[in-house]
């Protein structure tokens, strides 16, 4: 047997298999489970919810083909899937992954049609979060909202792991962090191309000596499902785009304005210039008080990560939604646009879900309650909303006047994270904690 058989025979377990043993693992493996919780201890993956996930690691999370499977592979094997990006890292032309972010191929008949996103001379050695497609829009928001074309919803299962695979692979073994990711707490969905010189080499150098490691440590292997079959792999398929995408990615890429893409999937809903405060969501069509808006989109990412993305510039401080203790959605381009009222006509309630506080008539600005959504900090914003009862200087959920939080309370406009911290918040017993203090002090350190 040659040695990358006997390489992908062992790296690779089918789908049924790595469920059960998935299963066995976390169910009957106490010792296991406490293995890798120690050997995770320095570093532990934050973007990891206690629930055994089905994973995917991409650059930047698009939904090719690849992206189609690995929703039919959740299917299958009953397991919620989380894609991690890695946004931290250059765009170079030569790596086929990142290659492919710059020059779409959908699928169309039996061969395919392309569509380039973007001039890789201009962007080539930048930063991924920084490379900006033809129309001037930023690269990985054109993918997202793609995506959340495709896959409505799919983008609140995405998470940018960039800060803690960094910090881990600081260590002796590159990748061991990484695999010990699939050992008890999910299943990695991806393919090795030994064909390409490149990625074999990538294999043999990083991967296997790192997954032989993870076996002598943990006695078992990580599970690692193709997500390709050995006869699809290598084959143009792995690298395409379902061919219904090719309009809706043109029409994104043709500057087509925020508002067209809208249009098609919320026809009540219309963005423009307020006039005041750059752009705003209004409604295009009467919006009865209790009805669902929209869900916010973005990736969840932890508090730590986004002052990260703050302190580079990435992001503002207002563009992350609070949706738990220590986790946020760095929100999508779309989402972003909704802008905070003092006196707003939607609420939020579950997580991200946006909703009408009152009946909202054609042409009204859609805006809720920024400090409603924010827990204990010492996060402060100004506003110029221009209501009778603008606050002037918005603070957090404790800002909102009395009778206000009232109403919102009343309405079941506060999200579920908020709701269960509220008794605390206001019989003041709530702490603002350490790890958001030192957070925040790092911000204007
Ligand atoms: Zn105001």
């Amino acid at each position: 047997m040659s040695e990358t058989k006997s390489i992908v025979q062992t790296l690779y377990t089918s789908l049924e298999e790595a469920v059960e043993e998935l299963h066995r693992r976390r169910r009957k493996d106490e010792a296991l489970c406490r293995t890798v919780a120690e050997f995770q201890r320095t570093h532990p993956p934050e973007f990891l919810d206690g629930e055994p996930r089905a994973m995917f690691a991409r650059y930047v999370v698009t939904p090719g083909v690849e992206f189609t499977r690995l929703q039919a592979m959740c299917r299958r094997s009953g397991l919620r899937p989380l894609a991690l990006k890695f946004l931290d890292d250059k765009f170079v032309a030569r790596n086929r992954d990142k290659h492919m972010l710059g020059m779409l191929r959908f699928r169309s008949g039996n061969g395919s049609r392309k569509l380039r996103t973007v001039n890789f001379c201009r962007f080539e050695g930048k930063k991924l979060s920084k490379v900006q497609c033809l129309s001037g829009q930023s690269l990985p928001d054109f993918h997202h909202r793609l995506l959340e074309h495709a896959h409505p919803g799919a983008l609140g299962d995405v998470v940018d792991f960039s800060a803690w695979f960094r910090a881990s692979t600081r260590h002796d073994h590159y990748y061991l962090h990484w695999l010990s990711l699939f050992v008890t707490q999910g299943i990695l969905f991806e393919n090795f191309f030994l064909d390409d010189p490149e990625e074999r080499r990538f294999m043999e150098e990083r991967i296997w000596p790192s997954f032989t490691r993870a076996l002598e440590l943990f006695g078992v292997k990580p599970l690692i499902v193709r997500l390709f079959t050995p006869e699809e792999e290598n084959t143009p398929i792995c690298w395409q785009y379902p061919g219904e995408l090719y309009p809706v990615a043109r029409d994104l890429l043709n500057g087509s304005s925020k508002t067209e893409v809208l249009s098609r999937q919320h026809p009540q809903l219309e963005a423009r210039d307020t006039g005041r405060y750059g752009q705003g969501i209004f409604a295009a069509s009467d919006i009865k008080a209790g009805t669902f808006i929209h869900t916010l989109g973005g990736a969840r990412i932890s508090l730590d990560e986004f002052v990260a993305r703050v302190r580079r510039g990435d992001e503002r401080l207002d563009d992350a939604l609070q949706i738990g203790k220590k986790t946020y959605l760095d929100l999508d381009e779309f989402s972003r646009l909704f802008n905070h009222s003092c006196a707003p006509s939607a609420g939020l309630r579950q997580a991200n879900e946006l909703f009408a506080l009152r009946d909202i008539r054609p042409g009204e600005e859609i805006t809720f309650d920024y400090s409603a959504t924010v827990a204990p900090t010492v996060w402060r914003m100004e506003c110029r909303c221009g209501s009778p009862q603008c606050r002037r200087v918005l603070g957090d959920i404790r800002s909102i006047p009395k009778a206000q939080l009232d109403q919102y309370r009343k309405a079941g406009a506060l999200q579920r994270y908020m709701q269960a911290l509220l008794p605390d918040i206001l019989s003041g017993s709530y702490q603002i904690p350490a790890y958001e203090r030192r957070a925040l002090e790092k911000l204007e350190g």
